[in-house]
This record gives structure tokens, sequence and C-alpha cells, in this order.
């Protein structure tokens, strides 16, 4: 009997998923392993709060996961052996042997497409990211040039209006390649533009930005643009293990999996949230789907350990919720298919109504119960 379940990364989506599995195998001896480079869960979503200066909650991963049975190992993966089916890591057991492995490595910042990002600018993709840049602009409270974030998604919309809160003292500038909130329906990018007004944040849209220099950043039109802290949040990529392990992957190294989240090249894995291409879809990138996702494959990964057909993964866009500061927002209602309806909840609401859905993310991750 297949008995020994490895979930990679302890995200929305490897967290759901491993909670789920053990839940489900309870009563069968099957063993669920999460492997995660750090002992805390990583609110994502609030990491622009964190690099603002903002306290955040702190969630140990062992609280998470109490009472469940899933075994945590604190660190790195650094490679996937899928004929041997084991992982390597970059510390004790050093490898893992697994009979199923769900593979929930999320994303981190693109630093390569564009030249000097890499040398010169802030992401804001991971935990560590947020942690540098909160370091530099305490080092750097006051002084020439603005803060400017390159990035017109969600994203940058987000990290340019906390910046602009939390520090009213602070120029911040918005420079991105198309038009801000590139998917937001025309209400919904009205409302950003006037809360970037309020805010004092400057916007240059259709502006590319060619390259990043320690002074700023060069435009696709020649402009220099002068800056003393360049924030990058023009794009994620994904990690390449599954590509260089030999899973079939896409163009962006995300793993190409079927309608139950299984790899269509290696079956006995599975691939979600930020790191997986699912059939039919677009870029998913987002906790909205990743912890669905996660959910499903904790129920088909169970599926599968008992004898039956993994079930179809069932997940849809319902909003996309854009925080604009702490008592501002944009709630943009989609279709199932993420195209935008033409109806927007803004204001005080919005951020009430995003701050809900966080911290019953977290709640919902902190107990058993019908969810996990
Ligand atoms: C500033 C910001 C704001 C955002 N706002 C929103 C929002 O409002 N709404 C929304 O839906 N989405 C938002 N997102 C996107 C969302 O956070 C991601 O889509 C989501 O976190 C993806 O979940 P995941 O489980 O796939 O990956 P993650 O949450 O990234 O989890 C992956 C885990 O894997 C671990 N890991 C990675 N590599 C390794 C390795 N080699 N070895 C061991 N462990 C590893 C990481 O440490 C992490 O714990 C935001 C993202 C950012 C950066």
């Amino acid at each position: 009997m297949t008995n020994h379940i490895v979930v990679l990364g302890a995200g929305y989506a490897g967290l759901g998923a491993a909670k789920r599995a053990a839940r489900r195998l309870r009563s069968t001896g099957a063993q669920v392993t999460l492997v995660n480079a750090a002992d805390r869960f990583v609110e994502r979503v609030r990491l622009h709060q964190f690099a603002a200066g903002q306290r955040l909650p702190d969630l140990p991963l062992a609280g998470l996961l109490g009472g469940t049975g899933v075994e945590l190992v604190v660190a790195e993966v650094t490679g996937l052996d899928l004929q041997e089916r084991t992982v390597q890591l970059s510390g004790p057991p050093y490898t893992l042997s697994y009979d199923v492995l769900v593979y929930a490595l999320g994303s981190a910042a693109d630093l390569d497409t564009v030249p000097g990002v890499r040398e010169h600018a802030c992401p804001i993709a991971t935990a560590g990211d947020a942690v540098r840049l909160r370091a530099r602009l305490r080092a750097q409270p006051a002084g020439p040039g603005p803060v400017t974030v390159v990035g017109g998604g969600l994203t940058g919309i987000e990290t340019a209006a906390e910046l602009a809160e939390t520090h009213p003292g602070l120029r911040v500038e918005l420079v991105c390649a198309g038009p801000v909130g590139p998917g937001l329906s025309v209400r919904g990018r009205r409302h950003i533009h006037r809360a970037f007004a309020r805010l004092g944040v400057v916007v240059r849209e259709h502006e590319p930005v060619a390259k990043v220099g320690p002074d700023g950043v060069l435009l696709e039109t020649g402009d220099e643009v002068p800056a003393r802290t360049v924030v990058w949040a023009a794009g994620f990529r994904v990690s390449p293990l599954a590509a260089a392990s030999g899973l079939r992957t896409d163009e962006e190294d995300r793993m190409v999996v079927d309608r139950s989240l299984r790899s269509v090249s290696h079956p006995e894995v599975f691939g979600i949230g930020d790191a997986a291409a699912p059939p039919g879809e677009r870029s998913l990138m987002s906790c909205q789907t990743g912890l669905p996702m996660g959910l499903c494959t904790g129920d088909a990964v169970a599926d599968l350990v008992t004898g039956r057909e993994p079930r179809r993964a069932r997940f849809r866009h319902v909003w996309r919720n854009i925080s604009l500061g702490r008592r501002d927002g944009v709630t943009q209602f989609t279709r199932a298919d993420d195209s935008p309806l033409d109806v927007v909840l803004t204001g005080r609401a919005s951020a009430a109504f995003k701050e809900t859905i966080i911290r019953g993310t977290v709640w919902i991750m902190r107990r058993p119960g019908p969810w996990l």
C-alpha cells in the first residue's frame, strides 16, 4: 500500500494539502511529511505590510500542524529523483523517499528578465525579500529621490499604496509597462487612481523599464527615472527544480498537471499553487486558487492511497481583493474565468472584507475541522 506522502512547501497550497490528506488518511497508517525551508508559515499576501514596517502575526508551522500527525521537516529541497522516488534536502534527514509527492514550492521574484534587477532592485516576493526591503527603508528614511515601485499588477499596487500610507513623508512612484491594474474593470482602475492621488503616489503607465541601475531605472523610451530604492514587483517565476528533475513543465517552468492536478509525465506527483499549470488556466498565481488546489489535492491523494480514482479539482475565480493601505481597497468581482465584472466594492468596506478573508484563511489553517 502507498504509505508515505511527502508535501514540498508549506504555503497556502502545500499546508492545506498536507493537513487535508493527513485528516482523510488518519486511520490508514499512511504518513504525511511536510518539508519547508522555514519553520514559520509566511502570509505572502501581507509581505508589503511587513516591508512597510508593520508587525505581522507570528505563525509557527508546528502550531498550525498540532494534532494532525503531519511530520514537519525544516530544510531546503535541493533536488528530486523521480526514478528512485526520493527528495534531496539541505539538512537532516538529507533524503526522503515518497510514494506520492505533492510539489507546492510557490514562486519568487523574476530577477533576470530585465538587466540590473538582481544587482540593484529590492524584490517583494518572499519573506527574505520583505525583510531586506524593510531594513533598507529604515536605513534611508529620508533622502533625495523617490522609492520607485516597478509593476502595475496587484503586488505593485498594494506595495506602493502601503509604503505611501505608512510613510507619509516618503515620495513613492509607480512605474509600469502597461496600465495600472490590467485585468480590472474601468471602475476598479478608476478607484486605484483616486487612491494613489490621495496618497501622493505618482504613476507612470505604459513606460516599460529597460534597465535598473544603482540610482534608478532607465525606461525603454531612454528617459531616466532617479530613485533611491527600486522595488521590483514586475513578475514572479517558479523554481527550476521541477523542470531540472524531468517533470513536464511549461515555458515558465510550472509543472504541467491534469484536471486532478497530477503531473502529466509522472502521475505519482501532484503540482499545486503558483508552481503548477493546470489545463486551460492562465497564470493562477494567487492564494485564492492555491488554497483550494491544496484542499482538492489532499482529497485526491487520499483517494489514490485508498485505491480510488483521484477526483478532479474544482476551483473557480470569484474576486480579486486589492488592498490600498489599511483603510482602503478594491474588491473586483470576476467571472469564473477571472475576467472582470463591472462590479466592485471599494473603500473601507473592501479593506475590511480583505482583512476578514486573510484572517479567515489563517483561522482555517489553524483548526482541524470540516476543511482540514
Ligand atoms: C506582496 C504580495 C501580495 C500578494 N497579495 C495577494 C492577494 O491579495 N491575494 C492573492 O490571492 N494572492 C496574493 N499574492 C500571491 C500569493 O501570495 C501567492 O500566489 C501564494 O502565496 C501562492 O501559494 P503557494 O502555496 O503556491 O506558494 P507559497 O505561499 O509561496 O508557499 C511556498 C512555500 O514553499 C517554500 N519553499 C520554496 N522553495 C523551497 C525549497 N527549495 N525548499 C523548501 N521549501 C521551499 C517557501 O518557503 C514557502 O513556504 C501576493 C503575493 C505577494 C508577494
